[in-house]
């Protein structure tokens, strides 16, 4: 927990929730222990939505599919949304997801590792959405970068580590010290970029917000 429990718990506790549809999902999820977004992440991704209304959305990290069909609620009937998965245990149940939301035109999966995939994608995209392993994160940015169009929103997910990203490398275990490395990195450079604007929020798990000049 990032920010005092009963803040989170005060401010979940104002959310209007979202479609049946949308709800049985994330009750598997939990069931099932993927990870999807946490309510404080998808009420400011349905702010940021409404705002930019995008008309190309990249996601990176599919898992079944919640954050996505989310996304394609608050955006424009016009908006396309590509999304990247490398699990092949979430791709068969997030395909079907999307089938049975009646989203397979608008949604489109690409399987595979995202460093390989997103080196082929043209672009551009004015609404990136990074949600994947936290550590590929800083990898992933030159191509994410290239992929995004001026005025294009990247957002990431997961950012301080549970909490743990302000705490010593000495006192991270030695496991999750290369994530820890890793994301200090991410955000460094997000903020240092040139051509980048970049907001750190301790939102959910942490978020940054990027907009490309
Ligand atoms: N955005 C989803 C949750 C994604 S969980 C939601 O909120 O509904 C993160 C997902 O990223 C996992 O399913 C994991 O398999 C996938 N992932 C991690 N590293 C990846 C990579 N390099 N390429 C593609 N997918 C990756
Ligand atoms: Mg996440």
């Amino acid at each position: 927990m990032i920010i005092n429990a009963r803040m989170a718990t005060f401010i979940d506790s104002f959310d209007t929730g979202n479609g049946a549809f949308l709800q049985e999902l994330e009750k598997r999820a939990k069931n099932e222990q993927v990870p999807i977004i946490r309510p404080a992440m998808q009420s400011l991704l349905k702010l940021l939505l409404t705002v930019k209304r995008p008309e190309r959305i990249l996601e990176v990290g599919t898992a079944i599919g919640f954050s996505a069909l989310l996304m394609s609620e608050y955006v424009p009937e016009s908006c396309h949304i590509t999304t990247i998965e490398k699990y092949e245990k979430r791709i068969p149940v997030a395909k079907e997801n999307f089938l049975r939301a009646g989203k397979e035109k608008q949604i489109t999966l690409l399987e595979g590792d995202a460093m390989e995939i997103l080196k082929e994608l043209e672009g551009p995209y004015d609404f990136i959405f990074m949600d994947a392993a936290k550590g590929q994160y800083i990898h992933f940015l030159p191509e994410v970068f290239r992929l995004l169009e001026k005025g294009g929103l990247l957002v990431s997910d997961n950012v301080l580590q549970e909490g743990e990203l302000i705490e010593s490398r000495f006192a991270v275990t030695r496991r999750n010290r290369t994530i820890h490395a890793r994301m200090r990195d991410y955000l460094y450079t997000l903020k240092h970029h040139p051509q980048l604007v970049t907001d750190i929020l301790p939102v959910g798990d942490g978020v940054t917000v990027s907009v490309k000049l």
